[in-house]
């Protein structure tokens, strides 16, 4: 059934986990994608509620380790967020991408909330970025069907290092995964990019990588997108690969465009200095960032971004610590380990 952008709010019950965190946010940024421009983020999820606890996760150790989908946050708080950000930020929004620091497909209500969000903001762009690891329920497939974007990741065919790098919930199986997502690609009539995210010994292997580039010639996606680890990863073991290695592994996907994620190149985000901390906190949240980053993600002065950390850190609100020779911020409660170098 259709639904119009102004009918009343349906009830969805059970969605008292997501509403009983004080000033939850649903969305954040816009933030600088590397891959999607300026990207307004939904936030669907409470942090670190995740079907898998990857060793290279930005956003710390998953503390709610679950395969039950469940509404933490009702779509008509999202709509009408949306509509208030949008309304008082006009022009500064490429595209709406469901992301998060948990698994967006274990949101019940997704089907409901995509096809809300194209009603009522059908010019722009809708993506979601998910783990995949629900592509095997066809309901998830089903509610996916809104989205203009979908991009599942896939980091291991192998039962083994499957289960090394991204440490699933109990029952769940590399190939329960991958049938699911040759049964999307058959369904799905948007734009399908798989993202292969490769760990230093993991999954670099030049044997895993064969697997890998096989399965998706199988998948057929639009395209395939490589990265590596860049921030502070959950694990400290979690390392990235040089531009180098990373070039050699994309010469195994060849004729399936693929590329490796490059930086952004898109124009700044005009935002005023309003609320500074809560903003920078809020991006915290999803994972950690270094001071040059949030600056240019928020659009404020790189001065005036040291100042507000500065505060910051003084009230015990954030921790800094060094990673791969950048200085990162991140929430004291996120859970990450020190990295070595750190
Ligand atoms: S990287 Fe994504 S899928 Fe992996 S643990 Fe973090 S939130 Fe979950």
């Amino acid at each position: 059934m259709k639904r119009s952008p102004h009918s009343s709010p349906r009830e969805h019950p059970g969605s008292s986990d997501f509403a009983s965190r004080e000033e939850a946010t649903t969305l954040f940024g816009p933030v600088p994608s590397r891959r999607l421009g300026r990207s307004l983020g939904i936030d669907v999820i409470p942090p670190k509620t995740c079907s898998f606890d990857c060793v290279y996760c930005e956003s710390g150790r998953t503390t709610c380790h679950t395969l039950e989908r469940k509404v933490f946050v009702p779509p008509e708080r999202i709509i009408q967020d949306l509509r208030n950000h949008l309304s008082d930020h006009p022009g500064q929004t490429d595209i709406l991408t469901l992301s998060s620091a948990g698994e967006p497909t274990l949101y019940s209500a997704l089907g409901d909330l995509l096809h809300m969000v194209k009603e009522n903001f059908p010019e722009l762009p809708l993506a979601v970025l998910t783990n995949g690891s629900l592509l095997w329920d066809p309901q998830v497939r089903k509610d996916l069907r809104w989205a203009d974007i979908v991009i599942p990741s896939l980091d291991a065919v192998t039962s083994e290092v499957f289960r090394t790098i991204n440490r699933p919930c109990r029952g769940l199986t590399v190939d329960a995964i991958l049938e699911g997502l040759l049964a999307f690609r058959k369904e799905y009539r948007g734009h399908l990019r798989v993202e292969v995210l490769l760990v230093s010994h993991h999954n670099d292997h030049p044997a895993e990588l064969a697997r890998l580039a096989r399965v998706l010639q199988a998948v057929q996606p639009d395209a395939v997108e490589l990265n590596t680890v860049v921030r502070p990863p959950a694990f400290p073991g979690a390392g990235g690969l040089s531009q180098g290695a990373m070039e050699g592994s994309l010469a195994h996907f060849s004729g399936l465009n693929a590329r490796i994620i490059g930086s952004y190149q898109g124009g700044g985000i005009s935002r005023s200095e309003d609320r500074l901390d809560r903003r920078i906190l809020a991006l915290l949240e999803r994972r950690p960032c270094a001071a040059m980053e949030m600056a240019q993600s928020l659009s404020v002065s790189p001065a005036r971004m040291e100042q507000t950390l500065e505060g910051l850190l003084k009230t015990g609100s954030i921790v800094a610590y060094p990673h791969g020779g950048a200085l990162y911020y991140c929430l004291p409660t996120r859970g990450h380990q020190r990295s070595r170098d750190g």
